[in-house]
């Protein structure tokens, strides 16, 4: 096994790279100026999606292998668990084994997709989200079981490429942790565009039907017809054989282990936990910050106080940012607010870029004119968010965005439009 875990071998450089490729092939960022028929490549195979994402992997790996190299990081193939509290068994992919002690132990173990017992993974036809990246081929039509921010990244690539998705969510709602008109913008532009939402019922049953497709039955008896199905409900903590007994550590059901926030160490104090291990946020941004704390710690290093907020980053299609509250949180905590919309058409950048969706909302106190949250829906909306954060966690106020200059056509200008429309509508 090579360095780089699921965010490069099968989960965030595969997924960004796979909708890089959707992107560029299909003309989809072109398709304002020249129509939604526009199209780079007309036919788009597997072979297509999966050629970028080879060279980049490779890539991604030898930088790595060159940090731990420079960093003095001695790395080993092999599995490990515990067989006491300072001491792991590793097994080499030739079978052999060694002892390995330690003071103290970082478990980054990461996850595995949950497979249902309801759902035949055998079948060819039907992918888990760490299968997906080496998807045989492009099917006519696509079942997303999950509106979590994997499933909704995938199902998004897919409908880029004019793959018919259908989305099913147990829940009536998804990606709650998103200001709601933001979601509101987002599933308006993918119904326009054909993706199918079958929510509020979970999966009573996956099967093959006589024609050969996967029918998907619904608890509430809808049913869903489709080439191939994508699985992205959940993972589990990758702790099954991992013998924390030996420890006296134990998971919770989804085998995630508990952790101090704010040292990162288990109930076994010289055990630490970081990355997707832990459970949410479940991010490789994250995961990294984590692990770093978790190291401070452990080698008695001041800890690095811990930024207020951080910023999430969905890459569906559309993709979608967001960092500090959202409106609704604003709304529970009674703080008198008000906000700024700025839509990508309304810039210079936007206009040139042929944008027609794309919008920045940006929520500021009433009382103490202080940025709470800003929240992106659109081209670049990862990239952009950082501004928002660097003003939110440097504390700083409307009048930032009203009286700085902004590169101009950008994007970025939409933070100067959206503070002046909340700036108009403020008291003062
Ligand atoms: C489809 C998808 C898209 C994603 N997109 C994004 C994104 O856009 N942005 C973002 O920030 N995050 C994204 N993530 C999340 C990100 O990939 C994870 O947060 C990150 O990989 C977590 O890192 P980790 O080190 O905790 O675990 P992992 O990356 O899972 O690494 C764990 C490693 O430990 C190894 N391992 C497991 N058990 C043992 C054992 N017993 N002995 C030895 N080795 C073992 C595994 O083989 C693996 O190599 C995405 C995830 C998925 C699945």
């Amino acid at each position: 096994m090579k360095v780089g875990g699921v965010s490069v071998h099968t989960g965030t450089i595969p997924s960004k790279t796979l909708r890089e490729t959707a992107l560029n092939l299909s003309g989809w960022r072109e398709r304002g100026f020249y129509g939604r028929s526009y199209r780079v490549k007309k036919e788009i195979g597997s072979h297509d999606l999966s050629m970028r994402l080879g060279k980049t992997l490779t890539h991604e790996v030898d930088v790595l292998e060159h940090q731990f190299l420079r960093n003095g990081v001695a790395t080993m193939a092999g599995f490990a668990r515990f067989v006491d509290p300072h001491r792991v068994m590793v097994t080499s992919p030739d079978g052999s084994e060694m002892v390995i002690e330690g003071e103290r132990f970082l478990v980054a173990v990461g996850t595995v997709p949950f497979h249902p017992g309801n759902v035949d993974f055998s079948d060819p036809d039907i992918l888990d989200s760490d299968e997906v990246v080496e998807i045989p081929r492009l099917p006519r039509s696509l079942t997303v079981v999950g509106a979590g921010v994997i499933g909704i990244e995938y199902a998004t690539i897919f409908s880029a490429l004019d793959v018919a998705v259908t989305v099913i969510e147990p829940r009536d709602s998804f990606l709650d942790f998103i200001d709601r008109e933001i979601i509101e913008e987002f599933v308006h532009q993918l119904r326009d565009r054909g993706v199918a939402f079958r929510l509020g019922s979970p999966v009573e049953k996956v099967e093959k039907a006589g024609d050969g497709r996967v029918l998907t039955t619904l608890k509430d008896g809808r049913t869903v017809r489709t080439e191939m199905l994508l699985y992205c409900a959940g993972r589990m903590g990758a702790t099954a054989d991992l013998g924390l007994e030996t420890c006296g550590l134990s998971t919770d059901a989804r085998g995630r282990l508990a952790i101090d926030p704010e040292t990162y160490q288990t109930e076994v104090a010289h055990i630490y936990a970081a990355g997707d291990v832990i459970g949410f946020p479940s991010l490789a941004s994250t995961s990294m910050e984590q692990g770093r704390i978790a190291a401070c710690h452990a080698f008695g290093l001041p800890l690095p106080p811990a930024p207020a907020f951080f910023p999430y980053g969905i890459y569906a299609v559309p993709e979608i940012s967001t960092v500090g509250m959202s409106e609704q949180e604003v709304r529970d905590r009674k703080i008198n607010y008000e906000c700024g919309i700025a839509r990508f058409r309304e810039t210079s950048r936007g206009h040139i870029m042929g944008l027609e969706q794309g919008l920045m909302k940006m929520i500021f106190s009433n009382k103490t004119r202080r940025l709470l949250g800003v929240h992106i829906i659109g081209e670049g909306a990862t990239e952009l968010i950082h501004i928002g954060q660097a003003v939110l966690n440097l504390k700083g106020t409307i009048d930032y965005f009203i009286e700085n200059t902004f590169n101009y056509p950008t994007l970025a200008e939409a933070y100067k439009i959206a503070a002046l429309d909340a700036w108009n509508r403020m008291a003062r």
